[in-house]
């Protein structure tokens, strides 16, 4: 007995279903499990995901694994990790479960089979005995000749009989579904409007390979049926192989969802999204320090933008914001420039102990904090974190900017602050400042203003020539941060034990002139 179909009517190809908006919205995410999770598939979850809890619907996670070859189970593993690290929860799927399931297209082989079996019955579908080899040669020919590569449907005739005997003495046979020579399919999608298909260019199409394997473009119609998915919203690539869906629908007697297909992620320079432009797959930007909040909040910025034009927007006023209809025709391109901003944007809107939380296992892994912080530690890390989170784009810059603490090396210094520290006003006022600092017990950032303007009036050195020399020594750097910022946590983190200690003010003022004495 085949599982009940959820609809059954008329189908009406020339617009969408109005009969959709009457149930609940299912939508899906069905990706095959072939690689790492792409930002253009992250945002066709995205924009599935919004479009259902917009709706107060439902989101499926269907994994499309019948290209046994290529999938691979670390990847249905990473896909799920990084939906989840996006914040994009589904309602049913191979993990969660549901009514609908099973979940994962390799499970599902035995419901295939019932359709097709039915389908050949009544003559909707044929066996198709054509080698491969002599497809392809048709195939390369007409390629050569200019024109579409059709199934010339040469098997299209064969008695059910003599395909049957065919069939039991172990030829090889794909499954075709018999479709019009000639005519146009149109239908609307949500996104790009009215769409017209020539069906004299389309063919019967394969819907059970020889191997028994059923083709993506049957499997999913079965699915997105009986999963009663009401709005299939999918990348544009898949335009083409809408018109061989519907007519699966139609040979099914089911009538189709509605179909939205976004535009492609593009680089700057109008090629798909790739390694080649920067971090392409989502993983890349969780590895690179990225906030979820913000690749969540400009993934809906591509090819979308909510009416007022804000751009910085948080996961609830993006449900409440987003419209599939306003989504535009035209590719959407990944700007990684404004990108850094919108995560600069999300950062500055943590608290200190969330940045804490985010920076440490990228200082962690730079060696600079213990495997578990004690509460002087974390409370000096906040502090620290939020001083430095002004100057990065992400958390995996910090380790960089970090380094001030950590890492003091002045016979390392560039060649152009060893000369600075050599001319004109600079032997004096570090000379004075080593004098000072070498007495007191206790420094501080009071300390530091106060000798400053000791050894402004006893030397005459103002300004930069006084300011710029202290500076360097100490932080063996000419630029970074400022000092009433550094000198205070430089003063307290000396007193916490971290695996790289952090060395004191007056420790790096004598190490400083022992370099410059060599
Ligand atoms: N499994 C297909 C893919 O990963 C998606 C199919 C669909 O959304 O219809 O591209």
């Amino acid at each position: 007995m085949l599982p009940l179909p959820w609809i059954k009517s008329e189908i009406n190809y020339k617009i969408g279903k109005p009969e959709a908006d009457l149930m609940k919205i299912r939508v899906r995410f069905a990706p095959s499990p072939t690689g790492f999770l792409h930002v253009g598939n992250a945002r066709t979850a995205l924009f599935n995901w919004l479009f259902a809890r917009q709706a107060n619907g439902v989101f499926v996670l269907r994994i499309e694994d019948t290209d046994r070859e290529r999938s691979a189970d670390k990847y249905e593993k990473s896909l799920m990790d990084d939906l989840r690290w996006l914040g994009l929860d589904w309602d049913e799927g191979p993990d969660v479960g549901g009514h609908f399931g099973p979940y994962r297209q390799s499970q599902r082989l035995e419901i295939y089979k019932g359709y097709t079996q039915s389908l050949l019955d009544k003559g909707k579908a044929y066996y198709c005995f054509c080698p491969p080899e002599e497809l392809e040669k048709t195939r390369e020919e007409s390629i050569a000749l200019g024109k579409m590569a059709v199934y010339s449907g040469k098997c299209r005739s064969l008695s059910p009989e003599e395909s049957r005997r065919r069939v039991d003495s172990g030829e090889e046979a794909a499954i075709r579904l018999r479709t019009p020579d000639s005519g146009s399919l149109d239908y609307h999608d949500l996104v790009r409007g009215k769409l017209s298909f020539d069906l004299g260019l389309i063919g019967d199409p394969v819907i059970v390979r020889s191997n028994g394997l059923p083709a993506y473009n049957y499997a999913v119609v079965i699915d997105d049926l009986l999963m009663e998915i009401t709005h299939v919203i999918r990348g544009e690539d898949h335009i083409s192989n809408t018109p061989r869906q519907l007519l699966a629908y139609k040979a099914l007697d089911f009538s189709p969802p509605q179909f939205a297909h976004l535009s492609m992620v593009m680089g700057k320079d109008n090629t798909r999204l790739s390694k080649r432009h920067g971090a392409a797959a989502v993983e890349q930007f969780k590895k690179d320090g990225f906030l979820s909040s913000a690749l969540f909040n400009y993934l809906s910025l591509l090819g979308w933008a909510p009416p007022d034009g804000q751009e910085v927007l948080a996961k609830n006023e993006l449900v409440r914001l987003f419209d599939l209809e306003k989504v535009s025709r035209s590719s959407a391109i990944f700007d990684y420039d404004k990108f850094n901003w919108i995560n600069r944007q999300h950062i500055k809107k943590l608290t200190p102990s969330q940045k804490a939380e985010l920076a440490y296992p990228h200082l962690r892994r730079a060696g600079f904090l213990p495997e578990k912080t004690a509460e002087a530690q974390q409370e000096w890390l906040e502090r620290m974190v939020e001083v430095l989170s002004n100057r990065i784009d992400r958390f995996s810059d910090l380790p960089q900017e970090a380094r001030v603490f950590f890492v003091f090396t002045p016979q390392e210094m560039d060649e152009e602050a060893r000369k600075e520290l050599e001319a004109g006003c600079a032997p004096q006022v570090i000379g004075h400042f080593a004098e000072k600092i070498s007495q007191v017990k206790e420094f501080n950032y009071d300390r530091f203003a106060a000798f400053a303007q000791e050894i402004r009036e006893e030397t005459g050195c103002k300004g930069k020539d006084l300011y710029h020399p202290l500076r360097i020594v100490l932080t063996a750097k000419a630029s970074g941060l400022e000092l009433d910022k550094l000198i205070p946590l430089v003063e307290e983190g000396a007193r916490l034990d971290f695996p790289l200690p952090v060395k004191n003010c007056s420790q790096r003022v004598s190490e400083v002139l022992e370099v410059l004495k060599k």
